[in-house]
């Protein structure tokens, strides 16, 4: 750290990812600037209220090393987690992987951080609002930001904010159904976008066509780029679905940015240049978004929750 540190109080926010198996946080200085970064395990194989616990303690330490490294203790906190979501109420409803139900995490971090306050997002959301105000669509007014990993969100900006849909439900793209005979989904549909484009999508269509059971969706990007056929046809489909999802999305919300991140979209130009002429081969009336890779990598629900925390500040004081 540098030694500046100790004479100048640095005002800073906590913020906080909680992931299915780890958690990412920083200390994150009004300019953006990640003071301070660290990780830690959920302990999801202890229950739900032992990862509470671990979420609790994460943000107690990250407090006092704020206050022993740059002068002061956090001003506010941003909190993202999985699953559904009540950010109005501070409500984490609930997460199929970490198994809890209505915990009030505003309320108990609030308490734990000593009344400073306490901003809780979706993880995706939160993704989003990082991508889209200071990654990958930077300066654009809509964007939408799609991570394509176990599963499929959305992330649907306007004008700076997150739209959250009036129950918290808005950007679930990935349960859009583009194959009506398509795999059963998790959610009670057939042939939704995740069952056919989402990392582990191609990951098990590509270790059945593969006939290797560890194969994954990058080895299968690599036989693509090695020319190998049958890599081509799975990756056609999984490319196919999702240029038809996406435009379900771009017909209805006009962005001006379709920002794809998550594990497939390290695939690279493998994935963005079929993926853009799918996506153009689609359109008829529709404008071309720009569709571009994700900026900020897994670091970006971290950054996002130390945005909410900042703009918890800004609203505060203009309220
Ligand atoms: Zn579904």
């Amino acid at each position: 750290m540098p030694p500046r540190a100790k004479l100048f109080p640095v005002k800073h926010v906590i913020a906080l990812d909680v992931g299915g198996t780890g958690m990412k946080a920083a200390l994150v200085g009004a300019d953006g600037t990640l003071l301070y970064e660290a990780r830690r395990a959920t302990g999801r194989e202890r229950g739900a209220e032992a990862v509470v616990e671990s979420i609790l303690a994460f943000a107690a330490d990250l407090r006092a090393y704020g206050e022993e490294h740059f002068g002061e203790s956090a001003v506010a906190a941003g909190v993202a987690v999985p699953g559904i979501v009540d950010a109005e109420n501070g409500i984490a409803v609930y997460a199929a992987n970490l198994g809890w139900r209505d915990v009030p995490m505003r309320r108990l971090l609030g308490e734990r951080l000593g009344g400073v306050p306490v901003a809780l997002g979706h993880d995706v959301r939160t993704g989003g609002l990082a991508e889209g105000r200071i990654g990958a669509g930077k300066g654009a007014d809509r964007f939408l930001f799609v991570p394509l990993g176990t599963g499929i969100a959305g992330a649907i900006g306007i004008a700076g904010t997150i739209e959250a849909g009036a129950h918290g439900y808005a950007g679930e793209i990935g349960h859009i159904v583009v194959r009506p005979d398509g795999p059963d989904c998790g959610c009670g549909q057939r042939g939704c976008l995740e069952t056919l484009a989402s990392a582990s999508a191609v990951t098990r269509a590509w270790a059945a066509a593969s006939g290797d059971p560890e194969a994954d969706a990058a080895d299968c990007a690599k036989a693509v780029e090695s020319g190998d056929p049958a890599a081509l046809e799975v990756w056609r489909n999984a490319v196919d679905a999702l240029a038809a999802g996406l435009v379900t999305a771009l017909t209805l919300l006009d962005p001006r940015t379709l920002i794809i991140g998550g594990g497939l979209a390290e695939a690279g130009e493998t994935l963005f240049t079929p993926l853009r002429a799918a996506v153009e081969e689609r359109v008829t009336f529709q404008k071309l978004p720009h569709i571009v890779p994700a900026a900020l990598g897994d670091t970006a629900g971290c950054l996002g929750a130390g945005l909410l925390a900042w703009d918890l500040l800004s609203t505060e004081v203009s309220a």
